[in-house]
């Protein structure tokens, strides 16, 4: 099997060896660029599947290089900032990065949440083929791709993953916790606000299209997909 492609953006030298060293001696194709632009254009030529990406960069900071790359792409976007604060947190989330890890982290966790990010893709590669059909909505979980009204939804991986399992248990509450499970994995270091934060903007994308509120709140439980017959 190819190597899965990552393309690093960090400007502190230690750091990018680091990255380099372990995410390379686990078997992953790495590039390493120092700043925004050069990021921008190695993603378009290499076309990786994930990348990691650091906020404070000179020139462009991270969440302009994320929110640029989400214009274009649905490539897995990991964060490292050494703020860690829960506002950055929550901007990054927002933006469209998948994960966020919070300097100084160690490198095997940073391996940890890299495998576990591309395992996610992978386990949607073999799902079977079946479309998941509802009066305002069309999921094709091999496309990749949900159609609202006949227009394609514009979502990012991790929210169409949000998406596919609301709707798969459609007319069942699904909790926090289960959703984390299933959408980030069992072995999520992070907390459930992450939650939150995706099912509000999927929510939000859906109601846009279709302008029916398609995930419902449980409150004090979790969310639940209703199939909206008008
Ligand atoms: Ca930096």
């Amino acid at each position: 099997m190819k190597s899965a492609q990552i393309l690093v953006v960090e400007d502190e030298i230690s750091i990018q060896t680091i990255v380099r060293t372990y995410l390379e001696s686990s078997g992953y194709a790495v590039t390493v660029v120092d700043n925004g632009p050069d990021a921008l254009v190695q993603a378009r030529q290499l076309q990786p599947d994930l990348v990691i990406l650091d906020l404070n960069l000179p020139g462009m900071d991270g969440m302009e290089v994320a929110a640029r790359l989400r214009e274009t792409s649905g490539v897995y976007i990991l964060m490292l900032s050494a703020r860690g604060e829960e506002a950055d947190r929550v901007a990054g989330l927002r933006i469209g990065a998948d994960d966020f890890l919070t300097k100084p982290f160690s490198p095997r966790e940073l391996v940890a949440r890299v495998e576990a990010v591309l395992r996610r893709r992978r386990e949607t590669a073999v799902a079977t083929p079946t479309l998941y059909l509802f009066h305002h909505l069309t999921i094709n979980p091999d496309s990749h791709e949900a159609t609202a009204v006949d227009q394609p939804l514009d979502l990012t991986a991790t929210e169409f993953q949000v998406l596919l399992e609301l709707a798969k248990n459609a007319g069942r509450v699904l909790t926090r916790d289960q959703l984390l499970g299933l959408v980030w994995g069992s072995d999520y270091y992070g907390n459930d606000r992450v939650v939150d934060v995706y099912v509000g903007q999927v929510r939000r994308k859906l109601q846009d299209a279709t302008g029916q509120l398609l995930i419902e709140t449980v409150r004090g439980i979790g969310y639940k997909f209703v199939d909206v017959k008008k």
